[in-house]
């Protein structure tokens, strides 16, 4: 594995460790690029504090730390700043007027929510409500049309409850979707080691027939993560298994060493 642009900091209030100690690992573990992609902040109309992502008063500090450090490491690693943010139409101008001026290299984009999250259920429970299912698919492709993300964070982290032919119908639409536009899918190694619904045996299958590509994306919330070889090897042999070609780097995401 030689990049890794899904790692998030403890801003998230779910994540543990040091900046400095996820970019050590990340050296240590052999990775030519480290991506952080912390949950990105919204600016809400209601006085709502998500208890699971940065807040906006965090965005000064996460970028001053993780430029610093990323201009200390630069002859190790090469490190990007991003996100990872949900595609909620209604947020999305206020959430540009926020990060502008902020020097972000990417976005990721990972659907946790179809609404703002304190009036939405999380679509990484099981669902049986096909509107919930089709408007999360809908909001993943329009979300990467806008052309602010690079791929797709566990692109199967809604699972449908309901009919299987419809779950095969609606994962072949974003496979094919991600075809056309030369976007991998992700293998989540959080999903992977915990024995989560995700990446799931029918959207791993539908990639393969579609042959879409795939790119590893750690998930990390803790440093250590970042050298688990075994959930790594876990990742490159699920990837085989399944007859899907694994791309190292994003494009525009290169390392710089
Ligand atoms: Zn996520
Ligand atoms: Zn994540």
């Amino acid at each position: 594995m030689k990049a890794n642009y899904h790692t998030h900091t403890y801003r998230c209030k779910h994540g543990k460790g040091t900046d400095r100690e996820f970019i050590e690992q990340a050296i240590a573990s052999g990775l030519k690029v480290l991506g952080f992609s912390d949950h990105c902040p919204w600016v809400y109309d209601n006085d709502y504090e998500s208890p699971i992502r940065m807040q906006p008063s965090d965005l000064d500090d996460y970028f001053s730390s993780l430029l610093s450090l990323k201009k200390e490491y630069e002859k190790d690693i090469t490190i990007y700043i991003g996100f990872e943010s949900e595609y909620i139409p209604e947020l999305m101008e206020k959430q540009d007027q926020l990060l502008s001026g902020y020097p972000v290299d990417y976005m990721i984009l990972g659907q946790h929510y179809n609404e703002p999250e304190y009036n939405s259920h999380y679509n990484g429970h099981g669902t049986n409500s096909l509107k919930q299912f089709t408007r999360y698919i809908d909001l993943i492709i329009e979300g990467m049309d806008s052309g602010r993300y690079k791929y797709v964070a566990h692109p199967d982290l809604l699972y449908y409850a309901g009919e299987e032919s419809t779950r095969v119908e609606q994962y072949t639409r974003l496979c094919k979707y991600f075809k056309e536009h030369e976007l991998p899918i992700e293998i989540n190694l959080i999903g992977l080691k915990n024995g989560l619904h995700y990446p799931s045996d029918r959207l791993l299958r539908i990639a393969h027939e579609v042959v879409n590509t795939a790119i590893i994306g750690i998930d990390a919330h803790t440093p250590n993560l970042i050298g688990d070889i075994a959930s790594i090897e876990l990742g490159n042999t699920v990837a085989e298994n399944y007859g899907i070609e694994l791309i190292d780097y994003l494009p525009g995401l290169e390392p710089k060493i």
